[in-house]
């Protein structure tokens, strides 16, 4: 025999559980990802704190990201465990936007601006491989 009420208790907490699911993980074409550097000025030094846990967010391999970051900017430095510590001066305005760029540029397709993709490499050249659409765009070697 079935005991109607702990059924009942059991559906009303799993649908709770699945409302919460869909909420978190949505379509995946309409995922956002939310870029928040932790950023330390010293007197000659930038330190982005938590370098490594942005470039697992945006799915890529750290020594990408800090080999994009120094050739934009321009500037020398050096990936230590969490953070990447840049020689000079970036404001974190700078530093946001730099993240802006290299999220549209290597991490959103786009074509149907999905950010499940991965990079791929043939011979010397560099391609972004959607997971979404299938679409694969060629990006420039960092
Ligand atoms: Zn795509």
């Amino acid at each position: 025999m079935v005991d109607i009420s702990t059924k009942e208790a059991y559906l009303r907490m799993l649908e709770r559980v699945m409302a919460e699911v869909k909420t978190v993980t949505g379509k995946s074409g309409d995922r956002v990802l939310e870029l928040r550097p932790t950023i330390m000025q010293t007197a000659k030094h930038t330190i982005i704190t938590n370098f490594r846990h942005l470039a697992e967010t945006l799915n890529r391999d750290p020594q990408h990201l800090a080999r994009f970051i120094f050739k934009e900017s321009g500037k020398a430095g050096v990936l230590e465990g969490e953070r990447l510590t840049i020689q000079g001066k970036l404001s974190n305005d700078e530093i946001r936007r730099l993240l802006e760029i290299y999220l549209k540029e290597f991490v959103k397709c786009p074509v149907c601006g999905g950010i499940d993709t991965k990079i791929e490499a043939e011979k010397r050249f560099r391609f972004l491989q959607c997971d979404i659409c299938g679409a694969k765009s060629s990006i420039r070697k960092i």
